[in-house]
């Protein structure tokens, strides 16, 4: 199969909801970004009739559904796809997640793992309906999140970290990785995204003040880049439905571009004369020869039931085994005296 393959940033709010920016803005950077693609997903407001290329990134809309009235708050869901307003099955998760399959959409479960921060007044909202079924995947990486809870630690963490955010960013959470690992290892498929979730917000700490995390650095961080199964045209419907068709079969793989693009990562599965990309399922003929390229030098990983199979440092992996399940790939860079979190591709399914 030929791929081509497309980045984006798959979260991210507007002034319909709690963000600053209008739609044409949010294009504008993300096209200065070098994005190809982003999909706005405002709180509990589907906006219909903005969809476009605004110049050379196509802009689409999905909605970020959560229940208002739910103490604490929990369970924020992303929606895309559903081409409709789902927030009046906001109650009941699993309700949501089915009226939007009906509705033709697909749904991945926004920051699953979060910390709440102390300053501002934000809460933490994780997901909690883990026995939910229907959902494609799991955002596994939201900047936004990850400063909340850099930020809880203390206001000098608050404050370093949000005028020197890329000394502190470093990954997915810990607990988030465990459990995406435990789900396959259940024998799920579950892809991942990894997104800004971006506001564009002004934050005000004692006599400090300015707009952190416009959606222009932001679109340079934690993105999701995708597989699709042929080139763009430039046509919002036919670019739309590759885009939505690789994120539903779990093409994808995230990456934090800031470290270095991660275009071009590269992960397959041969076995005889059977192969598979990222998301793919491969079925054995024998033995199962996996191979993971980076476009620049990485600690490389492919990771199987939770553990570190096989590892190299440089842009080249090769790993043979016979084991059926879920094979992923994470890769580290080093910066700035520590290592970062940089790839995380989504799982090769092996029967
Ligand atoms: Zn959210
Ligand atoms: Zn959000």
């Amino acid at each position: 199969m030929n791929v081509y393959e497309y980045v984006g940033n798959l979260h991210m709010h507007t002034a319909y909801s709690d963000g600053e920016a209008l739609h044409a803005q949010v294009a504008q950077a993300a096209e200065d970004a070098g994005l190809d693609f982003v999909i706005v997903t405002d709180h509990n407001i589907w906006v219909d009739g903005l969809e476009a290329y605004y110049g050379k990134a196509l802009l689409l809309i999905g909605e970020e559904v959560h229940d208002v009235r739910r103490k604490p708050q929990a369970n924020h869901l992303l929606v895309y796809g559903a081409e409709a307003e789902m927030v009046l099955q906001a109650k009941d998760p699993q309700m949501l997640i089915d009226e939007v399959g009906q509705h033709g959409g697909f749904c991945y479960l926004a920051h699953p793992y979060e910390y709440a921060g102390r300053f501002g007044g934000e809460e933490a909202i994780p997901w909690v309906d883990w026995d939910v079924t229907g959902y494609v995947g799991i955002e596994l990486w939201n900047y936004m999140s990850e400063f909340k809870a850099l930020a809880s630690r203390n206001a000098v963490a608050a404050i370093y970290s949000a005028f020197f955010p890329e000394r502190c960013i470093r990954g997915p959470f810990k607990d988030m990785l465990r459990h995406w690992d435990y789900l396959l290892s259940l024998g799920k498929r579950v892809p991942v995204i990894g997104n800004a979730d971006a506001h564009g917000t002004s934050y005000s700490m004692g006599p400090l003040q300015r707009v952190l995390f416009p959606y222009g650095y932001l679109f340079r961080c934690v993105n999701t880049h995708i597989l699709a199964a042929r080139p763009f045209n430039g046509f919002l419907e036919h670019d739309k439905a590759l885009i939505y068709d690789a994120l539903r079969a779990g093409r994808t793989w995230v990456g934090y571009d800031l470290l270095g693009s991660t275009a071009g990562f590269e992960f397959l599965a041969r076995s005889g004369s059977n192969q598979a990309l990222i998301g793919g399922e491969l079925v054995r003929t024998g033995a199962t020869i996996f191979e993971a390229r980076t476009p620049q030098e990485a600690d490389i990983r492919l990771v199987f039931n939770g553990q570190i199979l096989a590892r190299t440092k440089g842009t080249y992996l090769k790993h043979t085994t016979a084991e059926p399940g879920a094979y992923r790939v994470e890769a580290y860079r080093q910066h700035k005296l520590s290592q970062r979190s940089w790839i995380f591709s989504s799982p090769i399914y092996v029967k």
